[in-house]
């Protein structure tokens, strides 16, 4: 996902091109806003965590670029090009460090294992949405 801070500052189309560039073919996406409800669903795993309602508040506060993307290796190399969660750890070059504001507002998501992304790519599509 292009979170909700990146789609603000105008960053889908500069992300979108580095995601591209580094060989990912994309094979779903769309320009969607979550709700309340779905941001709690997808993020159920921090549930507990002190930051819960803030990131819930911030995922749902505009809308979102969803994408399913393709590629050997793809969520370790996904993880590498979008970088560290604090955007302030992030490698020179990758997607948070170019376009993250901070922890909470950190531009992208990507999912952290194979298993995880099947269930977020089902979380965003339906079959027949997927190429
Ligand atoms: P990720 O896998 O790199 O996205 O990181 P996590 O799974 O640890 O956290 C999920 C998301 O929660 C992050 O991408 C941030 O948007 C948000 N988040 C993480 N830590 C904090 C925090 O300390 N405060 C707030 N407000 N949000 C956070």
């Amino acid at each position: 996902m292009i979170k909700p801070d990146a789609v603000e500052n105008g960053h889908i189309g500069a992300i979108l091109d580095k995601i591209a560039g580094a060989g990912f073919k994309i094979v779903a996406m769309k320009y969607t806003q979550l709700s309340k409800r779905e941001a709690q669903e997808f993020y159920v795993v921090h549930k507990e965590r002190p930051f819960f309602g803030e990131l819930v508040g911030f995922m749902t506060r505009g809308p979102i670029v969803s994408a399913v993307l393709e590629k050997e290796n793809a969520v370790e190399d996904f993880r590498a090009l979008i970088g560290a969660t604090n955007p302030a750890d992030a490698a020179e070059g990758t997607i948070r460090k170019l376009f993250a504001t901070d922890i909470a507002e950190n531009a992208i998501h990507g999912s952290d294992s194979d298993e995880n992304a099947k269930i977020e790519g089902a979380f965003h599509f339906s079959g027949r949405e997927i190429y």
